[in-house]
């Protein structure tokens, strides 16, 4: 059997979830497109906290971690089950580090308004790994190296970010131009990606002048990294969707696939 493809979804705004536009068609696609997974592996912006934890709960119920949005978002439901025995494993490939295996969390809606679009059926189980606010950038490659092992084991790891998300500099204009610098940054990270510069990647600093501008906060930039590091040398990149919304967020999504 290949090995499972892995993905970076740039999600955007929650409304999303509940919208039909070319990044949500994208989503959909490249869940249409390829192999159905046993799992999902979901390393989402919003689960950002000390420490490494997975959700190890049967049933994970939907959060609705957002304010200021229409009713019909907190009406919303990804009635996906959970995964306990992927949890154990997730927690055996990272033995070097604790990994708590937490029953309070469930699915944030970095997961769900990506997912509602790539499996709208929600009838595949998913686990939500949290990105441990403590470590250093090339520690999040390294765990997305470790967790790589699970692409034999027929599980979907997915990235849940955006490359450039700045809501401080938001333009509340749908129709607004995207500032240079967030054009800039999305585009030096495309060829960074391209080129497997993993180094300028990780020490993300080191892609753009004004990178604090493009990433004042770093949780939305680091599901990318655990992308990366489960990439494998013989993988196909696929650009399934970029652009800048609102200003200042950056919608690309990329999957890697095995030839
Ligand atoms: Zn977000």
């Amino acid at each position: 059997m290949p090995a499972m493809p892995i993905v970076f979804f740039g999600h955007g705004s929650p409304t999303n979830t509940l919208e039909s536009n070319r990044h949500t068609q994208a989503w959909r696609d490249f869940g249409a497109s390829r192999e159905r997974p046993r799992a999902i592996l979901m390393i989402s912006a919003h689960w950002y906290l000390p420490g490494t934890a997975v959700t190890a709960m049967p049933r994970p119920r939907t959060i609705h971690d957002f304010y200021g949005f229409p009713q019909s978002l907190f009406d919303f439901r990804y009635p996906a089950d959970g995964d306990p025995q992927l949890a154990q494993r997730v927690a055996q490939l990272l033995a070097s580090r604790p990994v708590r295996l937490d029953q309070e969390w469930g699915l944030d809606h970095g997961a769900w308004s990506v997912l509602a679009h790539a499996y709208p059926q929600a009838d595949i189980p998913v686990v939500q790994l949290s990105i441990d606010s403590s470590l250093p950038s090339a520690s999040h490659f390294e765990i997305g190296r470790r967790l790589g092992a699970l692409r034999d084991e027929g599980v979907l790891i997915a990235g849940s970010g955006n490359i450039v998300h700045n809501l401080g500099l938001l333009r509340r204009d749908p129709q607004a131009e995207p500032y240079d610098w967030a054009t800039t940054f999305e585009r030096q990270v495309r060829t960074a990606i391209e080129q497997t510069d993993n180094v300028s990647l990780v020490r993300y600093d080191w892609l753009s002048e004004d990178v604090e501008l493009s990433i004042p906060t770093p949780e939305h930039y680091l599901p990318l990294l655990y992308i990366l590091g489960a990439r494998r040398s013989t993988d196909r990149l696929s650009v399934l969707s970029e652009g800048i919304e609102l200003g200042s967020i950056s919608m690309s999504s990329y999957a890697f696939d095995t030839p």
